[in-house]
Order: structure tokens, then sequence, then C-alpha cells
């Protein structure tokens, strides 16, 4: 097999590092995929996120720094205590270890030159190693790959090995690199990009077009075990706005207030995935039962809501109860405290075929007759029509049981894999008060605490999500609305994202203290949104020089630990919310 050498994906990434700009990034991909042997391309594709395999297998190596410690110690023969030191003042294990590999750089003048499959098959069986002997197992094999690395090498390896390699290669950017080295150039990145929303999988993705074009790419389809990107739903804040806007008739469905599954059947094997896709099966057995006896297909993918119950009163919970469901040990004392039910919306593959490319009105009939409902299982209850009277009504209703409104649907819309549109559209309580909506923020900088919140951080730079430039844009500055608690786990989560510079996915003209990698986000509240000229979301698009700013913004508590970044509130969404509250207004 044709390989490459770990040292050419090591240049490629020490000038990746250096850089704060996207298209260089993307130039960097560009020339590496160029390079890289056909059967090496799923492999580097992960390599360079950092990972193994796509997300949703949530495989990691297993390594911690305690473990990465040893390893260097074994590969380069200093002492424990000499790379604590290297650690604790370089900041980093990765630069820990390279520092360490170059106190003996004598003896490796014979060593052989790494592979990357070498480099990745070894990663590859550290994080498969399981039980009994798996930690000396995996110490083993780090420390013999970093015995054959170059210093520069080996801070790459240990960073990979920990979970830590941050270049800042967004799925957005590789399927731009991917366009310009195999598909004729960044207009097919539509293309890929509806290939990757079906699949989840950048790696796969890789190979197909590199196999055979954009061809194979056009013809993708998806397939059980591997989640769909979901669907979402836009905005509107009237029923009347919501029926014009379909045009007439339409579906309303009870909006849940709880955590979104993909649920994947194949035989007797049921798979869920998150909002975010990650698997999350081992914390919902209780789902896992109810899905097995209530659905009789062989194989489907379905998508249900599952909220939280109260065991006495049967009463719908609020979203937070649901989070407790989201541990490692406990699960089944967790379900017995706080069981949920199941509220069926939509469904995408029904014995083997491919649902998503019908309309809405035919994938509700085939969900009717997919799903049996009983105790714990129910459709969310639906209502066709186009009176913007009948969508009030039925929206009170909703909200009566513990809705948090509706969501209306177009009754001829296929189902859009990853697309925000206006095929579903919520319609909230919030809405019609004089409040806009609340957003979900990602934390891109924070400024120290002074008095009280000394050695934490006392607030936070906040952005939206700017889509078609796969950027995020400053909207607030937030430090309101924190408990003491809530400040002390943010600040120990974040630290695990910091950077040494702005992420070079964002655009701001505000100064933080310290910077992140965006990653976490938050629910805030606001009074109102207004221009402004020191944050750049929709910066010139309303007014030259004033972006759009967040006024009184206040952390309403929630993480959401279901969105990843690019599931934030988006900045089209931001100008969508002005336009609205200046209609309010006027
Ligand atoms: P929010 O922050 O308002 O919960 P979101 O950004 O998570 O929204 P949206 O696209 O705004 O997602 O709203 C759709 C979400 O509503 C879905 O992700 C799903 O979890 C939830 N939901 C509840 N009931 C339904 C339903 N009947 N149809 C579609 N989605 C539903």
């Amino acid at each position: 097999m044709d390989d490459l050498p770990y040292s050419r994906l090591v240049e490629c990434y020490e000038a990746m590092v250096k850089t704060s700009k996207r298209t260089e990034l993307t130039d960097a991909l560009v020339s590496l995929y160029g390079r890289t042997p056909a059967e090496l391309l799923g492999k580097m594709t992960y390599l360079n996120q950092g990972k193994l395999y796509p997300d949703y297998m949530g495989v990691e190596v297993g390594v911690g720094e305690k473990l990465a410690e040893r390893a260097i110690s074994t590969a380069t023969g200093l002492g424990i205590q000499t790379i604590r030191e290297l650690y604790r003042k370089l900041g980093d294990m990765g630069s820990a270890a390279e520092e360490a590999a170059k106190s003996r750089r004598q003896e490796s003048l014979f060593r052989e030159e790494l592979t990357v499959s070498a480099v990745y098959d070894t990663l590859d069986r550290m994080a498969k190693s399981s039980g009994k002997g798996s930690v000396e197992a995996r110490l083993d094999l780090l420390a013999g790959l970093m015995g054959s690395a170059s210093p520069t090498e080996a801070k790459y390896i240990v960073r990979t090995a920990l979970g830590k390699l941050r270049l800042g290669v967004a799925d957005y950017t590789v399927l731009d690199a991917l366009a310009i080295t195999f598909a004729g150039g960044k207009e097919a990145r539509a293309d890929l990009e509806r290939a990757y929303n079906l699949c989840s999988d950048l790696g796969e993705v890789a190979k197909a077009v590199a196999r055979a074009g954009l061809k194979s790419i056009r013809s993708f389809k998806i397939s059980v075990g591997r989640p769909v990107r979901p669907m979402l739903a836009e905005r509107l804040s009237s029923a009347r706005e919501i029926v014009e806007k379909l045009g007439g008739e339409c579906s309303a469905e009870y909006k849940y207030d709880g955590e979104r599954m993909q649920v994947h059947k194949d035989g007797g094997v049921v798979t869920i995935f998150s909002r975010r896709l990650e698997k999350i099966t081992g914390n919902y057995p209780d789902a896992v039962k109810l899905v097995g006896s209530s659905v009789g297909a062989r194989r489907a993918i379905l998508e249900c809501e599952a909220v939280a119950v109260d065991p006495g009163s049967g009463d719908l919970l609020p979203f937070q109860q649901l989070m407790h469901r989201r541990r490692k040990h406990g699960v089944q004392e967790a379900a017995a405290r706080i069981p949920i039910s199941l509220f069926f919306f939509d469904i995408l593959m029904h014995e083997g075929k491919d649902m998503t490319v019908r309309p809405y009105s035919e994938r509700r009939l085939r969900l009717e007759s997919a799903v049996a409902e009983g105790e714990g299982i129910r459709l969310a209850p639906a209502l066709r029509t186009a009176s913007p009277d009948a969508i009030e009504g039925f929206m009170q209703r909703a909200i009566e049981v513990g809705c948090e409104g509706l969501v209306v649907k177009d009754l001829k819309s296929r189902y859009r894999a990853g697309a925000r549109a206006f095929s579903w559209i919520k319609l909230k309580r919030e809405y019609r008060s004089e409040l806009t909506d609340s957003t979900d923020l990602v934390i891109v900088g924070a400024f120290h605490g002074r008095g009280r919140r000394a050695g934490v951080y006392g607030a936070y730079l906040l952005a939206a999500y700017d889509k078609p430039d796969d950027t995020f844009r400053s909207v607030t500055k937030v430090g309101t609305g924190f408990s003491d608690e809530d400040l002390a786990g943010l600040s120990r989560r974040l630290d695990g994202y910091r950077m040494a510079h702005p992420s070079p996915r964002l655009v701001s003209k505000m100064q933080a203290d310290v910077w992140f990698q965006p990653a976490v986000v938050i629910e805030v509240v606001a009074s109102e949104l207004t221009l402004s000229p020191i944050h750049t979301a929709a910066l010139d698009r309303i007014r030259p020089g004033a972006g759009l700013a967040l006024r009184f913004p206040k952390f309403t508590g929630k993480v959401r630990e279901d969105k990843s970044p690019e599931d934030a509130t988006t900045v089209e969404e931001l100008v969508g919310m002005y336009g609205a509250q200046l209609k309010k207004i006027g």
C-alpha cells in the first residue's frame, strides 16, 4: 500500500498552527490531499481533526495525561518529575514531549521513518485495547511510537493521543478542501455537504469523491447506523405569518421540550444518536426497550423527542431534568428516577427505503403506520389546517400540556438533512413578548473576574455562527445570570479549549483576556437586539460600520450540551429576529 511519511503531515501541521486565516488552512489541506494516496484519505481526514473515526462512533484513544507522562518518560529516559516540570513550564503535554525528545536526539539518529498509517494504526490499537492490562498495552504502544518519532512528530503524536490536536480544521474547511482537490473547485462544496449531511462521516465523503468524483457524491444514500444530520426549524412570530409563508395548508405539531433522538433500528439492534450525533444508546436503556416494542420494521430510522415525565403525576418536565440522564454511571437508577416518554415526529428510512426524499405528508402517514402508540410512546400530535386561528388554538393546548409551542411543517417538503429552513417553522410563546427569543451562543473569549470573581472568568465574549462563512462573529459580552457554581464549572471546562490567539474562525473587534476554541454553547436571553460598532455579527448588513449586538444579556443557566458550535444561533437568525423586533416596535 502507498503511504506517506508522517513528517509530511507534521510539516503541514506546523504551518497550520501558526495561522489564524481560514483560507490558509484550506490551502494547506488542499496541498496535503493532493499528495495523499487514495488508501489513506479516510485516515488522514480523521487525523487532521484529531480523531480516528467520525465523531458519532465515539472512539477515543484513551490516553490521559498521566499515561502520556509515563510514555514520554519511557521513550526518552527522562524522569517523570522532569516531564512534569516541562509540562508545567510549557502548559501543553505535546510541547513537553517535544522538549523531552530533543534531549535525546543523539540516540534516535538511526530511527526508522514513521508513516501516516503506522501512526494511525498504532493509535487505533491503543483505542481498541480494553480490559485487564490495557493501560500497560497503551503505554507500550505510545512509548514505542515516540521512540521512532522526531521531536516535532512526538509533539503531534502526544496531542493526538490526548485528543488535543486542535488545528482548528472545521468540517466546512475540510469540505472546501475536498471540493477544490477532487471535484473541480469550491462550487462543488454544496454537493459534498449534502453527502456529509446524509452520513456525518467526512472520511467516507473524502473516499467517495476521490474515487469517483462528483457523480458518486450526487448519488450518495443514507444508511442505517450512520446518523443523518438533523433537519432544523426557522422561526416566525405569528400563526398568520407562518400560514402565509407556507402558502396555505400546513401541519402544526406540538414542539416538545426534551432531547432530540435519532433512532436507528437494524434487526434487533437499536442505536440512538443525539442532536449532535453522539451515540447516547447507553444512557437510554428505557428508550431502546420502548423502540424495540413499538417499531415493527426491521430496518428503520426515526426521529423523536424524549421528554422527562414526573413519575407521580405523569406531567411533562422541563428540558433541564433530562440532562441528569447524560451520565456514565448509575444509568438504570437515573432511568427509574427520571422516566421518559418518546414523541415521534419523523421517519427517514423504513424497511430500507429512503424516506428523506419523500414529502412530509407521505412521511407522516408512514410514521403513523410504523409506530405503535402505547405507554411511553406517542406520535407528536399534528393538526392539518390553513387557518391561523386553528393554529393559535392548537398552540394554547400545546403549552397547557407543557410543550414549548409548535413546529409547523410544509406538507410538500422533503427531509432536508442538516438544513435550517422555512420548511419547518417554530412558533413559541416567548416570541410574542417584548423580549426577543432566547439565543444559543458560543463562548469564544473571557475576561478575568475581579473581587468576588477573582480566579474565575467574570464575563464571556459570545458569538453567533455565520454559516456561509463558517466563522463565528461576536454579538455580546455577558456577565450576569451566572451562579458561583456556574462560573467555576464553566472555567474548568473552558480551560481545555484555551488558545494562544483568537480562533481562525472567529471574527471579533473586541479584545478578550483569554481566547477559546469555539466549543461550548450557552443559552442567553436579552432585552433587545441593537446596532453596535463593536460587534461583528451581520457587520455592514443593516448599517455600514455596525453589527448586531444583544443588549442586557443574561445567562439562563442552560449550557447547551446538546449543541455543537455550528448549531448555535446563526447570524441569519439574528438578522431575522432584528427584523421581527422592528416590526413589533413599528
Ligand atoms: P430550540 O433551541 O428552540 O430547542 P433547536 O435549535 O434545538 O431549538 P430548532 O430547529 O430550533 O432546534 O427546533 C427544532 C427542535 O425542536 C428539534 O431539534 C427537536 O428537538 C424539537 N422538537 C420537538 N418537537 C418537535 C416536532 N414535533 N417536530 C420537530 N422538532 C421537534
